[in-house]
Parts: structure tokens; C-alpha cells; sequence
């Protein structure tokens, strides 16, 4: 790395950027002529390791394919073993003067990398429509969601903090600091690729800690993409890592067991994610696991029926119903079921399937053909159990990997699709008679990620607080992600929390010094 006493800073670096960026504009990549080759031809290919551009040192490369039409949209590194250390040798030696770097400096390096992605808005959004296939506006909206944990983080820099203050015995001071963790590794799931890659990346950074990012193999682009933004604003070379890859478990493996890395923070599968709790064990890596849920969604008889299907479309249909806080179950009173039910089968029947790029769309395609089938077995099974079909209930005519967004009522306790992560356009009732009764069904998963209640009663709202057992939930509301608060899980859902105050501390360690009088 070569930082100097007098590092360039943040805002000189941006200068430098927007010569480039009214470059960019005036030949590929202006919002006039924004065209999807030209963008795809504007993300790097490579491996970012070291403040370089690198092929794999095997010279191996992984296709990206687009879900919505199975075509390739590039061909790029794919990172060995040995590409996986070499990002973890430029971490570790950029480590202490990334550490040594002044709070405002880090600070000012993810506000810089915030602005420049806001002028990129565009580009970001069809970049993730494109790999991942949600529709753009859906897109657009984690542009925005993603795009502000590099400026809440760059917030957070500066207020990190210790306490001083006497022993009990009044023999000494006992100093409280907090240190980066040190050398980290991210690993992120293909389901929003850019905001699970930011609401990590931007609080490591903040903290002082160098890392080496693993994008899915599905949707790498959008993260390197980011490198991108994050050398053109002149990030420290060392700093910030990437690495691509088809061998996920093989290239992770031994970063994980080396004694410079420090920390782990996954995003992704509870599965995937018991395997790497075992593999931080053996060199007790500080670990943050965001993983799977299976979230209950509320209704009671007293709810707001209008604010709960608002809330229920875009719990369940946002990302195209792929995502970790997508309502999996609606537990609704059975005095309020019908009609909840006709009237969302109403709004499912308006929504639009197609290519996320294309106006109007409001369903894309589901991330590969295995997904889709996931989703097919889950309905079928339900049915064969005896729920019944309001609509959809089958794979979409269309080519690519596209299912028709369906409701099922009258689902039955034994289930599958009661236990299982849907991930895809999929909306299952179950109806319930009292208070109890609800709380039970919600809390009988072995998941805890997020829950949703929908309820005018306030007193009965705040019961739910101390009675579900999630580590967040919205309270007549649909969607609860925000880079002010603390995201995260309780039981199988995970361990630790991002964004909000508490995210930062994912990335540091607490020091005690005594000092006697
Ligand atoms: P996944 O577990 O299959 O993969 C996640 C990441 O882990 C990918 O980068 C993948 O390449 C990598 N990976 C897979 N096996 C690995 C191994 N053995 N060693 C190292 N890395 C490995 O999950 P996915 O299908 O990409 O994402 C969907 C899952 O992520 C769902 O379960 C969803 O609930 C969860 N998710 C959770 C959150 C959250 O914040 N709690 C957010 C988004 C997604």
C-alpha cells in the first residue's frame, strides 16, 4: 500500500473522478447513451487485489449469465486458492496504516465513494437488473437502500469511542478503547448485490479493518463495480479486495484458516453459514451471520385491511419474493382471511412478469431454473395437502426462469412451505382464532430474522414486541430495512447485527487498559 503522510485525499481523488466521470459521459456511459453493452463493457473483469487489476492467476474465468434470458453478459476472473490469499496477503499488509488512518480520512473515502455512486445511480441499477434480474425501479430502490451505508458509515467513523473513569477501589483509571478487529472477510449472497456488499464493506472500513470481499458467483458485477467507484475516489491500494469466484468453498476455505485473517462476516444460507461457523472456530474468528428466515406476517381482526395488503405485496413480492426478510408465512384471523385473500389475489393478478429491464414489469424472473422448480415443489406440496389456489400455482409460459406469482389459502400445519425459506413470488395463508394461537404459529420456526403485525390495537402491537421471537419487525409495515438501524437475526437467523449504531461493531474490539494512580 502507499499511503503517505499527505494520502490523496478523498476530495482531490473525486476531482480526478469527475474528470473521468465527464469523460465516461461524454463517450459510454452517460444517461443519454446508456446502453447495456457499453455498461457491461465498464466493469472491470478482473480480480481487484493490491490497488491492481488482476486476471486469475490460473487465467480460469466464470460466465455471468442473465436470468431473465439465460444470454451471457460477460466473462470474467475466476479467483483460485491462490488468487483467494493474495488478496488476503494485500489486506494484511495495508492492515496497521489503514488502522493508523485518521477517522475522518476513512470517513471522507466512503462519503466521496457515496457521492460518485449517486452520479452512477443509473448504471448501478441496470447493472443489478441485468445479473440478478429484479425490475428496475425494485433496483433503483437498492441503489438508494445500498448506496446509504457508505454514508451513514462515513458518519460513524468519527463516533467511535471509549469511556474513562475510576476503579471501584480508587487505585486507578480504567480505560475503555475499541481497536479494528483487523484483516476481514465478506462474503455476500447473489439476492441484493449491492447492499449486502456496502452494509458491510462500509462499516469495516469506518472501523480501520482492510478487507477481501466474495461476491455469489451469480451477480459478481455489481461488487466489482464498486472497487471500481472505491479506486476511482482513491482508496488506499490494499484496502479493499475483490475476489470472484466458482469455487466459493475451495478459494474461502483458506482464507478463513489463516491466523492474519480476523473476522467473518457472511451473508447468505443458514446451511452455508453452519459450515463457516466451524471453519472461524479453528482460528476463533469474530463472526457476523446474516442468514436465512421464515418470516410470520401478522393480520389481526382489528388490522388496518387496506395498510396490511399494501404491507403484504411488498413483504412478499419485493426481489421477486427473494429475500431473507420476504414474508414466508401470513398468519391471518379468520375473520379477516377471505377477504385479505381475494383482495390481494386481485392485486397479484395486476402485476406484470418480464425482463426487469422492460417498462412496467413488476415480476422478474426468479434467480435460475432450480429456484423456480423449489418454488413449484413447495406449492404442489401445499395443495396435495389440501390448501387451495386463489391464482398463479405454476411455472410462467414464458422462457427463462419466471413463476407466476401465486396465493395459496387454507394452508396446512404439516406443510412444507410452512418450514422452508419460498424465495420466490409465492404468498401462503394460514388462518388463526386468538391471540396465542398466532404468537405460537409465528415462533414455531427455527428461524428469527423478522417479523411483520399488522394490528390498530397499540397495546396488542406492543405485546408482539416482547413475544415474537425475531430479531426485528415492522408494526403495520412492510418493509423495515434502514441503514440507521440494526439488521440482524436471533436463533438460526444469525448472529450479530448491521448497520445502525450497532454495525460498526461488528468491525472492532473492545480494549481495557488499567492505569494506577
Ligand atoms: P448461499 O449460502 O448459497 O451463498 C451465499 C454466499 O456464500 C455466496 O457468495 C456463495 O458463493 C458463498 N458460499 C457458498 N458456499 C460456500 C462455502 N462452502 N464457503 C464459502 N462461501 C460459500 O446463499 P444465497 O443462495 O447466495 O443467498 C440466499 C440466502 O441468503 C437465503 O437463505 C437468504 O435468506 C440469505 N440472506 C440473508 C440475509 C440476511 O441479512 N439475513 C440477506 C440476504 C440473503
Amino acid at each position: 500500500m502507499t499511503l503517505t503522510a499527505e494520502p490523496s485525499t478523498p476530495e482531490s481523488s473525486l476531482s480526478k473522478s469527475a474528470a473521468d466521470e465527464a469523460a465516461l459521459s461524454k463517450s459510454s456511459l452517460s444517461k443519454s447513451s446508456l446502453t447495456e453493452s457499453a455498461l457491461l463493457d465498464s466493469v472491470p473483469g478482473l480480480l481487484y487485489i493490491g490497488g491492481e487489476w488482476v486476471a486469475s492467476e490460473s487465467k480460469a474465468t466464470l460466465t455471468v449469465s442473465e436470468p431473465a434470458t439465460g444470454e451471457v453478459l460477460k466473462h470474467i476472473a475466476d479467483a483460485s486458492p491462490t488468487d483467494g490469499l493474495r488478496a488476503l496477503d494485500a489486506a494484511a499488509a495495508s492492515a496497521d496504516e489503514w488502522a493508523a488512518t485518521a477517522p475522518r480520512m476513512r470517513g471522507e473515502y466512503l462519503r466521496s465513494a457515496f457521492d460518485l455512486l449517486q452520479q452512477r445511480k443509473d448504471q448501478f441499477a441496470l447493472l443489478m437488473t441485468l445479473e440478478m434480474g429484479k425490475p428496475l425501479s425494485e433496483a433503483a430502490g437498492e441503489v438508494a437502500y445500498g448506496s446509504e451505508f457508505l454514508r451513514w458509515f462515513s458518519e460513524e467513523a468519527v463516533r467511535i469511542s471509549g469511556r474513562y473513569g475510576q476503579n471501584p477501589e480508587g487505585t486507578g483509571q480504567i480505560v475503555v478503547s475499541q481497536r479494528p478487529v483487523g484483516p476481514s472477510y465478506l462474503i455476500t449472497p447473489w439476492n441484493f448485490p449491492l447492499a449486502m456488499a456496502t452494509r458491510k464493506i462500509a462499516p469495516a472500513l469506518a472501523a480501520g479493518c482492510t478487507v477481501v470481499v466474495k461476491p455469489a458467483e451469480l451477480t459478481p458485477l455489481t461488487t466489482l463495480f464498486v472497487a471500481k467507484l472505491f479506486e476511482e475516489v482513491g482508496l488506499p491500494a490494499g484496502v479493499l479486495n475483490v475476489i470472484t469466484t466458482s469455487r466459493a468453498s475451495d478459494v474461502s476455505a483458506p482464507i478463513i484458516a489463516d491466523p492474519r485473517l480476523r473476522k467473518l462476516s457472511f451473508t447468505g444460507s443458514t446451511s452455508v453459514g453452519k459450515v463457516l461457523i466451524k471453519q472461524a472456530a479453528s482460528n476463533v474468528l469474530r463472526t457476523s451471520m446474516e442468514l436465512g428466515g421464515n418470516a410470520p406476517f401478522i393480520v389481526f381482526g382489528d388490522a388496518d385491511l387496506d395498510k396490511a395488503v399494501e404491507g403484504a405485496l411488498a413483504a412478499k413480492f419485493r426481489n421477486i419474493g427473494q429475500a431473507c426478510t420476504a414474508a414466508n408465512r401470513f398468519i391471518v384471523h379468520s375473520s379477516v382471511a377471505a377477504e385479505f385473500g381475494h383482495r390481494l389475489t386481485d392485486r397479484v393478478n395486476g402485476f406484470v412478469i418480464g425482463r426487469g429491464t422492460e417498462t412496467g414489469v413488476t415480476i422478474g424472473p426468479l434467480i435460475n431454473d432450480r429456484a423456480v422448480d423449489k418454488a413449484d415443489d413447495l406449492v404442489q406440496d401445499a395443495i396435495a395437502r389440501g390448501a387451495n389456489l386463489l391464482t398463479g400455482g405454476h411455472r410462467s409460459l414464458r422462457a427463462g426462469s419466471f413463476y407466476e406469482p401465486t396465493v395459496i389459502t387454507n394452508v396446512q400445519p404439516e406443510s412444507t412451505i410452512l418450514r422452508e425459506e419460498i424465495f420466490g413470488p409465492v404468498l401462503s395463508i394460514v388462518e388463526f382464532d386468538n391471540e396465542d394461537e398466532a404468537v405460537a404459529m409465528a415462533n414455531d420456526t427455527e428461524y428469527g430474522l423478522v417479523s411483520y403485525v399488522f394490528t390498530e390495537n397499540l397495546a396488542r402491537g406492543q405485546r408482539m414486541i416482547e413475544k415474537l421471537d425475531t430479531g426485528m419487525m415492522g408494526l403495520n409495515v412492510g418493509v423495515i430495512s434502514n441503514a440507521a438501524a440494526p439488521f440482524g437475526g436471533v436463533k438460526q437467523s444469525g448472529l450479530g447485527r448491521e448497520g445502525g449504531a450497532e454495525g460498526i461493531h461488528e468491525y472492532l474490539s473492545t480494549k481495557y487498559t488499567l492505569i494506577p494512580n
